[in-house]
């Protein structure tokens, strides 16, 4: 964790630099952050709200570059993020609500946007304790998906996502919009299916993997005595067998109606909130 900047005594604004034009080249640049290999290339992302850009300040998140609607000019709390962005070497962009908007792709777009540097965790890094959830996700491909999962994975007090195989970017617009700030506070890994099952035997996890053919209740498997790894298969084909075969249970949510399968991020949900039942509670919050 970095320290406060809202510390008495931070530098004041040294530079921000004004731009009305949707033809200015950093705006460009910004802009071309939508596109996944934009984004991988340059290694950073695009976060909305000012209340998301202090959180990610506060958790020690390395900003590039501030952008400020003119309406919100002189806000303490935006004048203060300003001063903590140029403060750390970035830059500082005053803009037009257009070009707010168009970098948004938003109609009516927030008011301050923090460009930050992407970070992903090593999967070899990861040694959860007993107590430790983590979910696994093969190939998620729905932003919106991801977005939610990553959420209710913080809530749940989950330690990591893993992203096994080829999954959709967690740095991507919709999805951080659909994580509400906790893509700052959750670890990312991403692996290939080989590496995913060379870790799990290695780490000592129990891998509960979840899938429409499970013939286990999803409520009678074990979730106390080793750190588990809550494992999801993909939205449109499920878990395929290699995962489904090496994990240590397959269990299914019991269902009626119609419906052949729950959404994914309900899914995950459900997994989670059981995998952690005896570790939640409601003084968890003050
Ligand atoms: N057609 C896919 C299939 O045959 O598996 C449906 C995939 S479902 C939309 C996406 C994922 O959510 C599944 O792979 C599984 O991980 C999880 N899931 C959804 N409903 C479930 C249930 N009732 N029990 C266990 N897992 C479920």
């Amino acid at each position: 964790m970095t320290d406060d900047f809202r510390k008495p005594g931070a530098r004041k604004v040294g530079q921000v630099k004004e731009v009305t034009s949707l033809a200015n080249p950093i705006i460009k640049y910004i802009k071309a952050l939508s596109n996944k290999k934009d984004r991988e290339a340059a290694g950073i992302f695009m976060a909305e709200g000012l209340k998301l850009v202090i959180d990610a300040l506060e958790l020690g998140w390395e900003i590039r570059t501030l952008i400020y609607a003119k309406a919100a000019k002189g806000k303490p709390l935006v004048e203060q993020v300003a001063t903590r962005t140029v403060a750390n070497g970035g830059l500082v962009l005053e803009v037009s609500e257009k070009v707010l908007s168009s970098v948004t792709r938003r109609d009516n777009p927030q008011m301050v946007v923090g460009i930050f540097e992407q970070r992903w965790k090593r999967l070899e890094d990861l040694a959860p304790e007993s107590d430790e959830t983590i979910v696994a996700l093969d190939r998620v491909r729905d932003p919106g998906n991801l977005g939610t999962i990553i959420r209710t994975a913080d809530a749940a007090g989950a330690s990591a996502v893993i992203l096994v195989g080829d999954c959709t970017d967690p740095f991507s617009l919709e999805t951080v919009r659909a994580t509400m700030g906790s893509v700052f506070a959750l670890p990312v890994v991403k692996c290939s299916v080989d590496e995913f099952l060379g870790w799990q035997k290695r780490s000592g996890v129990n891998v509960v993997a979840t899938h429409l053919a499970g013939a286990v209740d999803y409520r009678t498997a074990d979730y106390k005595s080793k750190p588990v790894v809550i494992l999801m298969g993909n939205e449109q084909s499920g878990l395929p067998d290699n995962l489904a075969k090496a994990a240590n249970r397959t269990v299914r949510i019991p269902q009626q109606g119609l419906a052949d399968s729950l959404n994914l991020a309900v899914a995950t949900a459900v997994m989670l909130f059981e995998a952690r039942r005896h570790l939640l509670t409601l003084e968890d919050r003050t």
